[in-house]
């Protein structure tokens, strides 16, 4: 058995057009996860590659919520970020 761990994205669905140069990574299940043992410290310990993970798919935690490539780009844009 193992537990599947994904990133959701923090900017998801913020009224943008899924077919937008910007979609979220979310919208497409293309976000970083992995797969764990089946006890919690496995789980836990696990986080730790998942993070890094999406470091280097370019994914930020910005404002205490992790945001893919795609938003951060978005918001960049749109001052927001
Ligand atoms: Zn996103």
């Amino acid at each position: 058995m193992a537990i599947f761990i994904t990133l959701r994205c923090g900017g998801r669905g913020e009224g943008r057009s899924e077919f937008g140069k910007y979609r979220c990574w979310s919208d497409d299940n293309d976000d970083p996860y992995v797969l764990a043992g089946d006890t919690k410290k496995d789980a836990y310990l696990s986080l730790e590659d998942l993070f890094t993970d999406a470091k280097s798919a370019g994914w930020k935690r910005i404002n205490g919520e992790w945001m893919c490539p795609s938003c951060i780009a978005f918001n960049a844009e749109n001052k927001k970020a």
